[in-house]
């Protein structure tokens, strides 16, 4: 690993950027030159530059809490061997190292420190193979959700992990260990890598796993660089197992009057075996704040809005139209055995409509002045309680 002081990070805390030792005589106003001189044909392209001429988007991302900041430089590799030779570089040089995809995420984590070299993945953005035999896809990190989602619909294929933000990019979620709404039926961004090229701190580029789903001897180093938030190397190649696409989906929107029986109905779905993509919780609240903010109207009765305490967004998928029509059916009966005050089947544009407000929310409490937005994890039998101490402390800070 060369001489890399290598610094764990937390989801919400800012993780320590690659940090080497520095060396003796250097000069952090001068990184820029040692870097310079060092990436010539890099400087000469404009995909090496000095933090200040850089565009403002290297300085933050999406966080609510971590303040922007100008990096010493910005660099814009087109190749592995660009990126282990910037990081070796930077290793003897003493220069620290943030990582950044599209800078969507939301814990300042690809903020970089003032003296650290932003290293862009924007331009290592392709597809190398969609191996339409094995359903598996190897691409670059800089490529975007949406982009590779255009290209595997094109082969009836998926990759099924949707966190909200479909510009961010796949080496981000990789790092980020991204989640999302389908989690509940796919898993998270970890439950679909098979390998990783890495570049380590010191420039050595090292492979883990590779195009197979059975892997079981060794340490699984892959698994441990996901979720890494680029602290152990640089991510600069991703193979993804892909799913079948599901061509039939249907929603469903079932309004309840308390919490003790949306919250009892969550495991019973999921007892019932029908597997649903997404199974969303949405209380008044954000509900009514994403209604405003995105003009969303889903036609319920002015009565039942009035006394709903909170909504269940179940969607399903299928192979086939009648199976998907039998479980939808199926699984309204059993909402409204649930409690459900009323049982409503979407409209396919509307569903669409609701899940990318849905997916929105950030931006809605962002314009409302939220101070911060965290994901927070409570197993299912606890969310009652959780609710209410959450509701607790909203009270008493005058905002409930
Ligand atoms: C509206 C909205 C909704 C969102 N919803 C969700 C959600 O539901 N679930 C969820 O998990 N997240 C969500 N996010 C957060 C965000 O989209 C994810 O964290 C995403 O994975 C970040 O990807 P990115 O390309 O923007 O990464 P960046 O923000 O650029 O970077 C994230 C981290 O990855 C590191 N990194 C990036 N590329 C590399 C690389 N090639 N090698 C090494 N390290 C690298 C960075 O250093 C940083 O630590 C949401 C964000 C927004 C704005």
């Amino acid at each position: 690993m060369g001489p890399a002081e290598l610094t764990p990070g937390g989801r919400h805390a800012v993780p320590a950027p690659l940090r080497c030792s520095r060396i003796k005589g250097v000069d952090m106003a001068d990184t820029f030159e040692v870097l310079a001189s060092a990436l010539e044909s890099m400087a000469a392209q404009g995909r090496l530059q000095r933090g200040e001429d850089a565009a403002d988007d290297y300085r933050a991302d999406e966080s609510l809490t971590v303040a922007a900041q100008v990096p010493a430089a910005v660099a814009i590799p087109h190749s592995t061997q660009e990126v282990s030779q910037i990081l070796a570089l930077c290793a003897s040089a003493g220069i620290p190292v943030t990582g950044r995809g599209a800078g969507t995420g939301l814990s300042g984590a690809a903020v970089p420190g003032e003296d650290a070299l932003v290293v862009s993945f924007e331009a290592m953005n392709a597809i190398l193979e969609i191996d339409t035999d094995n359903h598996v896809a190897v691409v670059q990190p800089g490529i975007r959700l949406n982009e590779l989602d255009e290209a595997l619909a094109a082969r009836q294929l998926v990759y099924p992990v949707y966190p909200g933000e479909y510009s961010a990019s796949l080496g981000g979620n990789v790092n980020t260990n991204a989640g999302g709404m389908r989690a509940v039926k796919y898993g998270v961004t970890r439950h679909h890598v098979l390998g990783l090229e890495v570049v380590l701190a010191g420039g050595q580029v090292i492979r883990t796993g590779g195009k197979f789903v059975k892997s079981s001897s060794g340490y699984d180093l892959t698994q441990l660089v996901v979720g890494s938030e680029g602290t152990l190397g640089l991510v600069t190649e991703i193979t993804l197992r892909l799913q079948p696409r599901l061509p039939h989906q249907a929603t469903i929107l079932a309004p309840f009057a308390t919490l003790p029986e949306v919250t009892a109905a969550v495991p019973r779905i999921l007892d019932s075996g029908v597997a649903p993509l997404i199974l969303e919780y949405i209380d008044l609240m954000t509900m009514a704040g994403t209604k405003a903010y995105t003009g969303l109207e889903l036609g319920i009765p002015a009565e039942i809005e009035a006394s709903a305490f909170a909504y269940l967004v179940v969607m399903l998928e299928s192979t086939h139209e009648d199976r998907l029509d039998a479980d939808t059916e199926a699984l309204a009966v059993h909402l409204a055995e649930l409690g459900a005050m009323d049982v409503y089947v979407l409209p396919p544009a509307a569903a669409e409509d609701l899940i990318r407000a849905r997916e929105q929310a950030f931006w809605v409490s962002k314009a409302n002045d939220a101070d911060d937005v965290v994901d927070v994890v409570v197993p299912a039998p606890v969310y009652r309680s959780s609710w209410s101490v959450s509701q607790e402390c909203l009270r008493s800070t005058g905002r409930s």
